[in-house]
């Protein structure tokens, strides 16, 4: 798998290796839907500084007032924008998989992080500099169109979200992040436990654990080992709020060219160390 970040980053060399290299990274930008949408005069000129990096369970990526240096492109991980209040609690605002990337406020001008972001499903990620992204989004193109598509779509969340997190029964919620992690990672069964998804909703652990309960008695979900299994996405949409209809359309609708069911090969991710 690729480096985890923070560590050694992997490099293309300039030999013949190029070309190999250019063909594998192809293949990790068709894992992320927002980079799929692309078109190859516009990706490209990214490919020679990509670095494929792995984050690890509840690695810190981004903390409030810290400088903002990446754009990351999450291929199969999921990160979790968190919002902490002044009485130390904390709630999740926002996930961002496989069909964004972390970074559009930079991509916007911000320098400087609003939320901590800590990596929910750990996985792997295409991230680029700064430096190297803001010009071609500067340039208008696809690149300046998805990104302002995106942005809105985060806007339309943050503010469901937050309604959300004020009206809405736990266990609706519960059903909504579970539905949100699925699409994000595309995959039916993640790693994640009790005590992250309680992070995540700002809920006492117990309350949580209950909720989950109901849903794996309904035959919704099943779960044990920090592991999380769907096993009947209908079903825990007929539960989760109707906040969850903005979700089922970012899914099937702009993001339709991807379907449920990752297209990344362990054995492709895993060929460089
Ligand atoms: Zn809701």
């Amino acid at each position: 798998m690729p480096p985890r970040a923070g560590s050694r980053t992997w490099r293309r060399d300039s030999s013949d290796n190029r070309k190999r290299d250019d063909r594998w990274l192809q293949k990790l930008e068709a894992a992320n839907q927002f980079l799929a949408q692309l078109p190859a005069h516009e990706i490209e000129p990214l490919r020679p500084h990509w670095e494929p990096v792995f984050y690890g369970v509840k690695d810190v990526i981004s903390r409030p007032n810290g400088p903002l240096r990446y754009a990351v492109f999450p291929l199969d991980a999921v990160l979790s924008l968190i919002s902490s209040m002044e009485d130390g609690k904390n709630v999740a605002v926002h996930l961002v998989g496989s069909e964004g990337l972390l970074g559009i406020r930079a991509l916007l001008g911000a320098t400087s992080s609003v939320y901590t972001t800590i990596v929910r499903i750990p996985g792997s990620c295409l991230r680029i500099r700064l430096e190297a992204i803001q010009p071609a989004f500067r340039r208008g193109g696809l690149l300046q169109q998805a990104a302002l598509n995106y942005a809105s779509r985060v806007i339309e969340e943050l503010s469901q979200t937050a309604a959300c997190n004020r009206v809405h029964l736990l266990e609706q919620r519960l059903a909504r992040w579970l539905l949100m992690l699925q699409s994000r990672c595309r995959k039916d069964d993640f790693s994640i436990t009790h005590e992250s998804l309680a992070q995540m909703l700002g809920s006492p652990r117990s309350e949580v654990t209950i909720s989950a309960g109901i849903l794996r008695k309904a035959g919704l979900i099943d779960y044990g080992r920090g592991g999380m299994k769907i096993m009947d996405r209908k079903g825990l949409e007929a539960v989760s709020c109707k906040c969850s209809r903005t979700e089922k359309a970012a899914s099937s609708g702009r993001y339709k060219a991807f379907s449920v069911g990752t297209p990344l090969q362990p054995q492709e991710i895993s060929r460089v160390h």
